[in-house]
C-alpha cells in the first residue's frame, strides 16, 4: 500500500509518518518512510539544486517544476513501485499534491498541465490514501518559530511566504481532497501528536486494512 502525507511545514508530517510506521511495523508488514523531493540519490541530488540555487543564479518557476518533477519519476521507479510490488508499505513525507498545492494553487501554474506531469512521473499510479495535515495558518507560523525558537535553525521558505501565499495553499488542498475525496483523509494537526496519530490510524485502518 502506498500513503502520502501532504500539509504545512510544521503541521507534523515528520512525526506522524514515524508514528504510523511504528503501528504499521508492529502489526508485521514490511514499511519504506520516504520524503520528497529526495528518497533516492539522485532526487536528494535535486533536493540540494532545490535549495541552494546553483552558484546564486535564480532556479525558474519551469525548471524548479520539472526538478520536483523529476525526483518523483526517479523515486517512483527505484523505491516506490518495487515496495508496494513486494507487498510492502510506502509511507512519503509529499508527493504529487504538494505540486498541485505549491506550484499550482498558490505559485498560479496551470492545474492541467500540472496534472499530466504529474500523471507521467508516476505512471498514473495515485497513492492509495493521502493524509492531509489540515493546519490554521497562524498555527503554523507559531508552530515553526517554537521550532526555530528552540533548535537555532535558520528561518526556512515557510516565512519568506506571505500569509496570502500559505492562505492559497491550505485553500489549494482542500479543493485538491474535494475532487477526490475517496484518496483523502483530513486530519486536524492543532490537537496534540497522540490525538493526531491515533485519528490517522483511524483514517488508515477505514480505508485500507
Ligand atoms: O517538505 P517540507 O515541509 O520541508 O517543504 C518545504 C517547502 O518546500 C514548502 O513549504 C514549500 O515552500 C516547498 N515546496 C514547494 N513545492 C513542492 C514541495 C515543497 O514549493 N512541490
Amino acid at each position: 500500500k502506498f500513503i502520502t502525507f501532504e500539509g504545512p511545514e510544521g503541521s507534523g508530517k515528520s512525526t506522524q509518518i514515524r508514528l504510523l510506521a511504528e503501528k504499521l511495523q508492529a502489526r508485521g508488514n514490511e514499511v519504506l518512510c520516504t520524503r520528497e523531493p529526495g528518497g533516492t540519490a539522485t532526487g536528494e541530488a535535486i533536493r540540494n539544486i532545490l535549495q541552494h540555487d546553483a552558484a546564486g543564479e535564480p532556479l525558474g518557476e519551469r525548471a524548479e517544476l520539472l526538478l520536483f518533477t523529476a525526483s518523483r519519476a526517479q523515486l517512483m521507479d527505484q523505491v516506490i513501485l518495487p515496495t508496494i510490488e513486494k507487498g510492502g508499505w510506502v509511507l512519503c513525507d509529499r508527493f504529487i499534491d504538494s505540486t498541485l498545492a505549491y506550484q499550482g494553487f498558490a505559485r498560479g501554474m496551470d492545474i492541467v498541465t500540472l496534472d499530466a506531469l504529474n500523471d507521467f512521473a508516476i505512471h498514473a499510479r495515485k497513492p492509495d490514501l493521502t493524509i492531509l495535515l489540515d493546519l490554521d495558518i497562524e498555527a503554523g507560523f507559531r508552530r515553526l518559530e517554537e521550532r526555530y525558537s528552540d533548535s537555532g535553525e535558520s528561518h526556512d521558505r515557510f516565512e519568506r511566504e506571505t500569509r496570502d501565499f500559505h492562505h492559497r495553499v491550505r485553500a489549494g488542498y482542500h479543493k485538491l481532497a474535494q475532487r477526490e475525496p475517496q484518496r483523502f483523509a483530513i486530519i486536524k494537526a492543532d490537537n496534540d501528536i497522540e490525538t493526531v496519530s491515533s485519528n490517522i490510524w483511524a483514517a488508515v485502518k477505514g480505508a485500507l486494512l
